[in-house]
């Protein structure tokens, strides 16, 4: 029973906990119970937000219905209307509020809000905003600056985007330019991006849209839950070795993938891989892509970049989401011999790099530092990890718990042999969960993993509210 593993996460009796909360209840998303039974309590946050006053969650749906690309979808049957962030916390429009246990990837890598970070886009907003190319401005040096740093060896020249798409895309470019080689080989089940060439690199993509570039070789997945080999590497490597055997010249002008894959449902690429790969790479001449998307920034906790926990060291590497902290901005950092491919034509981005961004580019490199976040990710991540493992003992649906430091996945089966994706009960335990306060992510080739990655803040005590309320809406399923 919840009360025996969860001594501390008690409140009172209600039986209002499916009904809307009110204002009153304001900030609390609890306490939430139903019949006798006790329910997690998230922990406290000294932040009531002010009365929101804009139109209701009925009246933007309807205009998103009506005006927005049917391909912009949003999570669950009454999706939250969100007003406003703190820290780790996300408050809706009758001011109630939830766990953020995901958004930590998508845009706010140190905290919704963070005080430094606003300060650094206002201040360089008050001052000035312009291009990046065409005159100087400090904000872009001190950040390009402090971003080298982060990269050893000859990874020191950066070039600025605006999003991961951009910034995959403008690598695959420089690795073709360099290399005088079109093929490029990216792995199943990754994710690289919505414009041509990253959807072709995107074997995801190209299953769902079909678009089709010409050179581009998906590899086997090295998938440790699902793939033939398991956890075994090199077997997996063999499949690179055999696409550039069999399927090019024997010259290949790129090699792109994620340390985790993210969108792919927190797959960690089996030990062994990425060394074995980079070496058959370098061997027919091409250049190893790291895309650190969601896997960079202190992230995984035991390393700031997620190929470092692979002991590669790439050739170019590619970064967005968290690197501003909800500002649009992406980068692109390589060697200054790669990096002159560029310098032969003209290459201009209007946006990319612009002072606002690079502030904030900079404020959230500062307070990863400052508020030691790596480590956080590494504390916080072990144990809410430890206590997803504990989960899976109780309840046969949890398949996998994978991933690293605060980006983890929880893989929902319906049977344990056979692996069959639980589709229908990830939506339900998912809409439970927004019930209690926790707001949390999905995703995987059959949308049926959990995808936990909160900001870099994200506590202990925060971690053992997500697993108890897990634990609750997986004991009602
Ligand atoms: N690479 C990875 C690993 C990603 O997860 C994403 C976005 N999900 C991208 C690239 C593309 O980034 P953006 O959406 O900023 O274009």
């Amino acid at each position: 029973m919840i009360q025996r593993i969860l001594p501390r996460a008690f409140s009172g009796k209600a039986s209002s906990f499916l009904r809307t909360a009110t204002a009153s209840q304001s900030t609390l998303a609890q306490p939430l119970q139903k019949d006798d039974t006790i329910l997690p309590k998230m922990p406290p946050f000294d932040y009531t937000p002010p009365p929101y006053t804009g139109p209701s969650a009925e009246e933007i749906l309807s205009k998103r219905q009506r005006y927005l690309s049917p391909a912009v979808f949003h999570f669950y049957k009454n999706p939250i209307n969100l007003v406003e962030g703190k820290m780790q916390y996300l408050f809706d429009d009758k001011g109630r509020r939830y766990l953020d246990a995901f958004g930590g990837i998508a845009t706010v890598c140190v905290g919704h809000c963070h005080p430094q970070v606003v300060d650094a886009i206002v201040n360089q907003t008050n001052r000035l905003q312009h291009s990046t190319i065409l005159y100087l401005n400090p904000a872009i040096a001190d950040f390009v600056e402090a971003l080298a740093s982060k990269f050893s060896g000859d990874l020191k020249v950066v070039y600025f985007t605006n999003s991961g798409t951009e910034a995959n895309e403008l690598a695959l470019l420089m690795a073709r330019l360099y290399t005088g080689c079109h093929d490029v080989i990216s792995i199943r089940n990754g994710y690289h991006g919505n414009a041509a060439g990253t959807m072709g690199a995107t074997a995801q993509s190209s299953y769902k849209f079909n678009v089709v570039q010409s050179g581009v070789h998906h590899a086997q997945n090295p998938d440790q839950y699902r793939g033939i080999f398991g956890s075994d590497g090199l077997k997996y490597a063999r499949d690179v070795e055999e696409i550039v055997t069999y399927g090019t010249s024997g010259h290949v002008g790129a090699f792109i993938s994620e340390a985790i894959q993210g969108v792919g449902g927190i797959m960690e690429l089996a030990p062994g891989y990425l060394p074995a790969v980079y070496d058959t790479i370098r061997k027919a001449g091409g250049l190893c892509i790291a895309d650190e998307v969601q896997s960079g920034f202190g992230r995984t906790g035991s390393h700031f970049w997620g190929f470092e926990a692979h002991g590669v060291m790439p050739d170019i590497v590619t970064m967005a989401k968290g690197i501003g902290n909800g500002i649009p901005l992406g980068a692109v950092i390589t060697t200054p011999e790669i990096a002159k491919v560029l310098s032969y034509r003209s290459y201009f981005n209007t946006f990319g790099g612009n002072p606002v961004c690079t502030a904030a580019g900079l404020a959230v490199l500062r307070v990863i530092e400052s508020e030691n976040l790596q480590k956080n990710s590494f504390v916080v991540g072990s144990h809410l990890k430890q206590r997803l493992t504990s989960l899976k003992e109780k309840f046969d649906i949890i398949g996998d718990v994978r991933g690293r430091g605060l980006m983890l996945g929880v893989e929902l089966v319906k049977d344990r042999q056979l692996k069959t994706p639980a589709k229908m009960e990830i939506l339900h335990i998912m809409e439970q969960m927004k019930e209690m306060g926790v707001v949390i992510g999905k995703g995987g080739f059959f949308g049926n993993v959990f995808r936990i990655t909160p900001p870099l803040c994200f506590t202990k005590a925060d971690a053992d509210f997500l697993v108890d309320v897990m634990d609750y809406s997986l004991s009602k399923l």
